[in-house]
């Protein structure tokens, strides 16, 4: 049987656990190789309309160094800013309508998750991440709303380094607002905003303040979780009832594995701290997507600061980033595995049960 039998052998049970599973999406995006990396080492072999994947494990022969993997979609390395955007708009509308939507970039250092969520530095209009393009259409749905509703927009930033939540936005001037604070952070500072540049400007400070604590032997932006949170509230101009929706946008710590044997005090504090949280997010998403009673929230910080987005009526979204690379093969396979258990269908489990 090749990948092609299996899969649409797959594609009806998967379809019907996918149905049920609505509120969780696992979107999966493929880094192009970048100039220096070569080009004919790809782990990946096939990627399909409906979200499919075949991995290939570069020292094994044929069949068996192949793995496939199906999500909710998979954009291949000539995908643009906007197409993947694309796909978020409708949880935009969700946020304006109410809703509390996470938006979160999974994967190894390297693979692209500041790409897709902010873009590279110094951005061209095509290159801006999702994080611009959804605050620009969240401000531009909320305009032609202006008859019916009236929004007020509030903005927080905290970064999660070692299990210690920090304020990125502390040393900004606080404005007033009726809102209260999302984050399960009480001193986390509120900031009220008008448009997308405001929102930006933010972040700019925020990356800053995250910037200035970078010890010299790592680049702590890949050792810690970001988390931009955008609070809505929406007054009904006719009945006064007031809505309130929230989005995070979080760029989590890089994935990779690190060697233990190789690592001592603070590399290995922060990598076992790093694997904790990563952990924790993975058991709740997944206790989400199986309804089940229990989630486990209270396992790291992450999932403490964001339990009263995940779950209930919240709707998450995980982008997953792959380096095609085949010396990240061992890194893009755990990844994968993250993401397929997260997405709580896993093509191998729906096979054996045929
Ligand atoms: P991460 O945040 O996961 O550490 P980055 O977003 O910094 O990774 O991406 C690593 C490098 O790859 C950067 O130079 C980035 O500009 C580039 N890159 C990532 N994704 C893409 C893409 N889709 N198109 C072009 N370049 C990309």
């Amino acid at each position: 049987k090749n990948y092609h039998t299996v899969l649409t052998e797959n594609k009806k049970l998967y379809n019907e656990v996918q149905e049920l599973k609505g509120n969780i999406r696992v979107y999966c995006r493929i880094r192009p190789f970048l100039p220096g990396e070569n080009r004919k080492s790809s782990t990946i072999d096939y990627i399909g309309e409906d979200g499919e994947l075949v991995l290939v494990n570069p020292s094994k022969q044929g069949k068996d160094g192949q793995k496939m993997f199906k999500f909710n979609k998979v954009y291949g390395p000539a995908a643009s800013q906007e197409e993947v955007f694309l796909d978020t708009q409708p949880l935009i509308r969700s946020v304006l309508d109410g809703y509390n939507v996470c938006i979160f970039a999974y994967g190894q250092t390297g693979s692209g998750k500041t790409y897709t969520m902010t873009g590279p530095h110094s951005p061209t209009e095509e290159e801006r991440g999702v994080n611009y393009r959804i605050l620009n259409d969240l401000f531009h749905i909320s305009r032609t709303r202006r008859d019916t509703f009236m929004y007020e927009v509030v903005v927080q930033m905290i970064e999660i380094y070692n299990e210690q939540v920090r304020d990125l936005l502390s040393n900004v001037g606080i404005a007033n607002t009726s809102q209260p604070n999302g984050l399960a952070v009480p001193d986390a500072s509120m900031h009220l905003v008008q448009s997308t540049s405001d929102v930006m400007d933010l972040m700019q400070t925020g990356l800053k303040n995250r910037a200035m604590s970078a010890t010299a032997l790592n680049e702590r932006s890949s050792r810690s979780h970001s988390i931009v949170t955008v609070h809505v509230r929406g007054v009904d101009l006719k009945t006064g009832a007031t809505l309130r929706g929230s989005l995070h946008l979080v760029d989590l710590a890089g994935s990779e594995r690190v060697d233990r044997s190789e690592v001592t005090g603070d590399r290995l504090k922060e990598a076992q701290h790093i694997n904790k949280s990563l952990s924790a997010l993975g058991d709740v998403i997944f206790a989400l997507s199986q309804k089940s009673p229990h989630v486990p929230y209270r396992n790291s910080k992450l999932t403490q600061v964001l339990q009263s987005s995940l779950g209930g009526h919240a709707k998450t979204l995980m982008f997953v980033q792959i380096n095609p690379d085949a010396g990240s093969y061992s890194e893009t396979l755990s990844t994968l595995k993250f993401a397929e258990r997260v997405s709580g269908v896993e093509l191998g489990a729906a096979r054996s049960q045929k």
